[in-house]
């Protein structure tokens, strides 16, 4: 056998190129003790909190306590199998997700990874789950609606693309049906929609998956889903985790929608971490940073400045209080975090008012600018004067005579809530909206008897796209009530009603209208 040389320096040469990329340079530390999905893991003293690391086992964890000797370990996923004396091994990057276009349809757990039995998620891209909410020259004010579908929303506390809006209620309030309302409606819109369930019955994951999928809302929509029974550090990060996929979209110039279902469970989750890592229990025995938790996480909702792209992440997320204790601690936190909240209570809900929205402390601090003109002008008083309805109709339930004036107003409100009610999974169109919320403020409602108000909504509402098919349009188009369209309104009004009364025969003039 004969050598050639040439060969054999060309091999060595190759090999000494590669010898510094060959060695894998990487911390090892050693568990010292593991339980309750958290491990205390020594030797690695160059860990960055929020770094990953990998147990020899396979499961992955977060450094989340950096210690004098020590640091603490939330383990992602399954801990039982991490055993004391294993080795750990630091990665040097934090944690990140997949995002992009992939994750549209699916059902992913906060690592994105696939619940929903489709397949692996094609995509290159990753985001960090922990990134910097834009800053103040890289936003831009909310001027742009973002429809819910919702009247009473829509019309009283709008919403604007960028905008965070807090949904608060007792359980079982319709917290989540009006979450998933608004999905719906952005259906044909281009605003992509991520749902984000933490510690919920799988059951009731399944149903929501089950509803977008039926109304086709799964096209534009990724849901996130950390169960109850999954451990707690998964929980913790589920909503930054969310976020990310989110904002990729943000980032990218388009419209994105995510929905925190509901973020007392991520404090739970945080709470019990923490506790576990000794970290000194405050109110409530939430750990002292649990405002940031929260705010960190809420101001990444923004509508970004022109030059970025100009696009928007408007966040709702969902807390659930305790008998209508809005002064809870987290509640608190939350509504000072957001930008207006949407009171969900359960006398109401249990009276047949659903959505169930207290409309004396439900605000959204962007308020008009969120609403198209043409809804601006209809329901500019409608707020005050629904909250006042409500204030005259507890205080006149003892009084049997009432002046005729005072009698017009109760009159006129209870048909005001009646048309406001609205059933499930049925988002209206905003034209639609202006429609009827001006027939009811301009008096057409008042001698109709209050159970027929649904029927004459959606009778009216016939009329007009059978008949008045340019009323509709013009407003859909000019997005305003002009006076020209207004005048055509009112006839159409006066037609209409003659129409249904005859229909009803109940012959009856009706005359001048406010
Ligand atoms: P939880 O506390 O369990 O999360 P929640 O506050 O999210 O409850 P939902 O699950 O949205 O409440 O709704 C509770 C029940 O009320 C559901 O059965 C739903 O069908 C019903 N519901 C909610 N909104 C409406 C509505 N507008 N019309 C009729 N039924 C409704
Ligand atoms: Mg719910």
């Amino acid at each position: 056998m004969r050598f050639r040389v040439d060969e054999i320096a060309s091999v060595l040469q190759q090999e000494i190129e590669h010898y510094q990329s060959r060695i894998e340079v990487a911390e090892v530390g050693r568990v010292l003790e593991v339980g309750d999905g958290i491990a205390r893991v020594y030797g690695l003293p160059e860990v960055m909190s929020g770094e990953m690391v990998r147990f020899a086992s396979g499961a992955m964890g977060l450094a989340f306590n950096l210690e004098e000797h020590s640091v603490g370990v939330i383990i992602l996923g399954d801990w039982l199998c991490v055993r004391e004396g294993e080795e750990v091994r630091a990665t040097g990057e934090l944690l990140s997700v997949p995002v992009g276009e992939a994750l549209l349809g699916r059902v992913v757990d906060p690592l994105g990874n696939p619940l929903d039995g489709r397949g692996p998620i094609e995509t290159t891209q990753r985001r960090l789950v922990e990134s910097p909410a834009p800053g103040v020259a890289e936003r831009q004010p909310v001027n742009e609606p973002l429809q819910t579908g919702i009247k009473a929303i829509d019309s009283m506390t709008p919403i604007g693309r960028g905008q965070r809006e807090l949904i608060i209620g007792d359980r079982k309030t319709g917290k989540t049906s009006i979450c998933i309302d608004t999905i719906i409606n952005q259906k044909g819109t281009g605003v992509k929609c991520f749902y984000v369930a933490i510690g919920q019955k799988e059951s009731t994951v399944a149903y929501v998956v089950d509803v977008l999928r039926r109304y086709g809302a799964m096209d534009y929509t990724t849901v996130v889903v950390a169960c109850a029974s999954d451990p707690a550090p998964l929980q913790y990060i589920a909503p930054y985790a969310g976020c990310a996929m989110a904002e990729y979209f943000m980032y990218k110039g388009e419209h994105a929608l995510i929905v925190y279902d509901d973020l007392l469970r991520q404090a739970q989750a945080y709470r019990q971490l923490s506790l576990l890592m000794r970290r000194p229990p405050g109110r409530e025995a939430y750990p002292g940073d649990i405002f940031y938790c929260h705010s960190r996480l809420l101001e990444r909702a923004a509508k970004l400045s022109d030059e970025l792209g100009g696009g928007s992440l408007t966040a709702l997320p969902i807390v659930e209080t305790l008998e209508g204790e809005v002064s809870a601690y987290i509640p608190t936190n939350l509504i000072s975090i957001t930008d207006g909240q949407i009171y969900l209570q359960t006398d109401l809900f249990f009276a047949g008012q659903r959505p169930a929205m207290n409309v004396g402390i439900s605000v959204s601090r962007v308020g008009g600018k969120a609403q198209i003109p043409a809804m601006k002008k209809v329901a500019g008083g409608l707020r005050l004067d629904l909250a006042a309805f409500r204030e005259l109709e507890a205080f006149t339930q003892l009084r049997t005579e009432l002046d005729p004036a005072t009698q017009a107003r109760l009159e006129r409100g209870y048909r005001m809530t009646e048309l406001l009610k609205q059933g499930l999974f049925q988002p209206m169109h905003v034209t639609d909206q202006v429609l009827v919320i001006y027939a009811g403020t301009h008096g057409w409602l008042d001698r109709i008897p209050v159970e027929e108000v649904g029927t004459w909504e959606r009778e009216f509402l016939r009329f007009i796209h059978e008949k008045k098919r340019h009323i509709w349009e013009r407003i859909t188009e000019t997005k305003d009530l002009d006076s020209r369209t207004e005048d055509e309104l009112k006839a159409a009004l006066a037609e209409f009603e003659k129409q249904y009364q005859e229909s009803r025969g109940r012959a009856r003039p009706s005359l001048v209208r406010a």
